[in-house]
């Protein structure tokens, strides 16, 4: 695998220099061959990791080629739904259900899409990490917070709700919980043409209506493991990169909370690579069991 793995790669560098298909080289011609780049990159999923890591460090033109082709793929044909393989654990990570891998961690971005929820989705799609991203409504009062929405669901990341204005639940009457809930969801589904399937409330504060509320919109509801990019050391890409890899509370199924801010935008691409080169699969969300 791993030679058939090189020899297409080859062919995908010879025909991007216009050696075989004649083409002109550069960003130009990424649209007219598009299709065969798909075809190409569908058959290179089997090679190595190695090869991918080394095609984004070393090569980045082509690893960009193969990036909007895998887009391109994915477009062409959905994927089916993914059969559950893990299921949340009473402290809020994730376990396997049968013999699904342990070492994994969940990635999620809370309080999206401000400023860098769209630059963190692509930055994540790049590098072929899964990620949830929890939504409040106040991003999407407008067509432009909208249009981000879009876009982040759009490249292929589930959209939690993290509640319509981000308040403290418990504060709340019961209409007023529901609005922040369900309120939500029904936006979120005129936007996207979805409802959530993930919920996590502000603060981590919930009540028993509101856990109601979640169980009623087949909602799983979540806390995290664990997060610091709210505290002031913290906010600073370096040290957020460091301790989001390095704390004892990383472990097998650990769920990660993040925020759309800019230190952490600014750490992400190291955050992934760093829990990856300590053995961590970043968990699909796909293959998380959710109410039915
Ligand atoms: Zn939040």
């Amino acid at each position: 695998m791993k030679r058939l793995g090189i020899f297409l790669l080859l062919i995908l560098v010879l025909s991007a220099c216009g050696g075989v298909s004649g083409q002109d080289s550069g960003e130009g011609d990424q649209g007219k061959n598009k299709d065969q780049t798909a075809q190409e990159t569908d058959e290179k999923k089997d090679s190595t990791e190695e090869e991918k890591e080394e095609n984004k460090e070393n090569k980045p033109e082509k690893a960009e080629k193969n990036k909007e082709s895998e887009e391109a793929a994915a477009e062409a044909s959905p994927e089916a739904p993914k059969e559950a393989q893990y299921q949340l654990t009473g402290n809020w990570s994730f376990e396997p259900i049968n013999d699904a891998e342990p070492k994994v961690a969940l990635l999620t971005i809370d309080d999206a899409p401000d400023e860098h929820g769209v630059e963190m989705a692509k930055t994540l799609k790049a590098a072929d990490a899964p990620a949830i991203f929890f939504v409040n409504g106040h991003f999407i009062d407008s067509e432009e917070g909208k249009e981000k929405l879009r876009k982040i669901h759009e490249l292929g990341f589930p959209i939690g709700n993290h509640t319509m204005t981000h308040a403290s639940l418990p504060d709340l009457s019961q209409e007023e919980q529901k609005e922040e809930i369900v309120g939500l969801n029904d936006k979120i589904e005129e936007i996207i043409g979805e409802r959530p399937k993930f919920f996590r409330a502000p603060f981590g504060q919930n009540t028993d209506y509101s856990e109601q509320l979640a169980a009623e919109e087949n909602m799983l509801l979540m806390n995290w493991t664990y997060g610091y990019d709210w505290n002031e050391e913290y906010m600073d890409a370096d040290n957020l990169a460091d301790i989001m890899v390095n704390t004892d509370l990383l472990g097998n199924g650990a769920n990660l909370l993040m925020h759309d801010r800019e230190w952490t935008n600014d750490a992400l691409e190291d955050i992934v690579k760093g829990l990856r080169s300590k053995g961590y699969d970043l968990l699909d969300p796909a293959l998380i069991k959710t109410p039915e």
